[in-house]
């Protein structure tokens, strides 16, 4: 029996001026941008912890410091393919990936199949494993204000159970 293991990612950034609005690898026309070490893809961070949590490798700040210069202005989806790797050669694969973003604005629809595809193409899967989604807090909290945004993901990922792979027929 394949063994399924979920994981749960949450993270925020803050929204300042003079910074790239980039979520899920999509460069977003915006006039603030998330504050970070990284490209501070708040909701690429939140995928690579559901990950990283459904593995049990703990979280994104043990394996990319933020005081690591190597990771000044990185590429988050860069980081998440690596992840990927990590779990591959623990044997995982991806299962699905859903995650939700919250702004007040602007509008992320319109970017959502570029966000999903990127998540897709640095997972190494399919578009159709992955959902993304974006809601507004209706003006509540620090998302509502615009100081910030936030985003949640989980994840299932698994492997097949070592106890029931086929026996090759020569006995080795
Ligand atoms: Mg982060």
């Amino acid at each position: 029996m394949r063994e399924m293991r979920i994981g749960h990612g949450y993270d925020v950034h803050r929204l300042v001026e003079g910074r790239e609005l980039i979520l899920g690898g999509a460069e977003i026309p915006w006039e603030k941008g998330l504050l970070g070490h990284s490209d501070a893809d708040v909701l690429v961070h939140a995928v690579i912890d559901a990950l990283l949590g459904a593995a049990g490798l703990g979280d994104i700040g043990g394996h990319f410091p933020d005081t690591d210069p190597a990771y000044a202005g990185a590429d988050s989806l860069g980081m998440l393919a690596h992840v990927v790797e990590l779990l591959e050669e623990r044997g995982f694969s991806v299962g699905n990936v859903d995650a939700t973003v919250l702004a007040q604005r602007p509008k992320l629809a319109p970017y959502i199949p570029q966000m999903r595809d990127g998540l897709a193409r640095a997972m190494g899967i399919d578009p159709s494993q992955v959902n993304v989604k974006a809601t507004t807090e209706e003006g509540l909290g620090f998302t509502g204000s615009g100081e910030g945004m936030a985003a949640h993901a989980v994840c299932l990922i698994g492997k097949e159970d070592r106890g029931r792979r086929p026996v090759p027929a020569d006995g080795a």
